[in-house]
């Protein structure tokens, strides 16, 4: 059995319990050293092997899995935030399908709800944007036609960039050119919920030089839009003159 375990963004306390159990019955952990915290395998039992993803092939991946499977062992797959972002898990599944080796997924809170954290923010401010995108600029893993980041930003609406930390020119660019003003809010939230966390607050125009000046060039995501503003309405959900389901309006 394989088990796809999201570890969260970074502090090992923001595991799900469901996943840290399944981590204390692991034989074999698989983890990707590179985003994990690697005090995350303080929940691993005696004996338990751990190996390193980061300087694997998916070949490689799963012939651990598979020989894992043959002692009758179980597995956990450890990705970093929530493993159905960018976690490359899908080509992981279809492989042990093709081999009968049965898998679930146990999710897990993704760094864009710890960036979220660390800015104190609502991504979803009534009257300034209902909508999240997540996205990530097109570097050497190319994003479809449909995608680029201009036509998203046409939008306006909050944004979260993962995985773009080091095209930060290219980003304000497109971001730009998609129609958000140059002053518009932005943060960069570098390492959300580990110990050496930081958030940066700035512009959709001085998101590079921030970066730069910061020394900022990888596990960072970006954010943008108003919702890092001063202006939004209150919810009708808690407006006492409004009548929902649970409550009649008081005035
Ligand atoms: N599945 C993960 C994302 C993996 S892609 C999730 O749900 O969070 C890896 C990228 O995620 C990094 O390049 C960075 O952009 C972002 N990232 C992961 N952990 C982060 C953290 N703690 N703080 C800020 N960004 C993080």
């Amino acid at each position: 059995m394989v088990h796809f375990i999201g570890a969260g963004p970074g502090g090992a306390d923001l595991i799900t319990v469901r996943g840290a159990r399944l981590l204390g019955e692991a034989d074999v952990i698989i983890y990707a050293g590179s985003l994990v915290n690697p005090a995350l395998l303080d929940y691993k039992k005696e004996g338990c092997q751990v190996y390193d993803s980061a300087s694997m092939t998916l070949e490689q991946v799963i012939e651990v899995m598979k020989a894992a499977e043959e002692r009758g062992g179980v597995t956990v797959r450890l990705h970093t935030g929530d493993p159905s972002l960018y976690g490359a898990i899908r080509e992981q599944m279809d492989e042990l399908d093709a081999l009968g080796i049965p898998y679930d997924v146990t999710p897990g809170v993704s760094s864009f709800s710890g960036a979220a954290a660390a800015l104190n923010a609502e991504y979803t401010l009534p009257e300034v944007s209902q909508s999240v995108i997540i996205t990530r600029m097109a570097g050497r893993t190319p994003v479809p036609e449909g995608e680029r980041l201009r036509k998203l930003a046409s939008h306006g609406c909050t944004m979260v960039l993962f995985l773009s930390t080091g095209l930060l020119e290219q980003v304000e660019e497109e971001l730009l050119a998609g129609g958000y003003a140059p002053d518009t809010p932005a943060a960069i939230v570098y390492k959300a919920t580990w110990p050496e966390e930081k958030v940066f607050r700035c512009t959709v125009s001085t998101l590079a030089k921030t970066a730069r000046k910061n020394k900022i060039a990888k596990t960072a995501l970006i954010t943008i839009g108003h919702f890092l503003g001063d202006d939004y309405e209150r919810s009708k959900l808690y407006d006492p003159a409004f009548t929902h389901e649970f409550r009649e309006a008081s005035r």
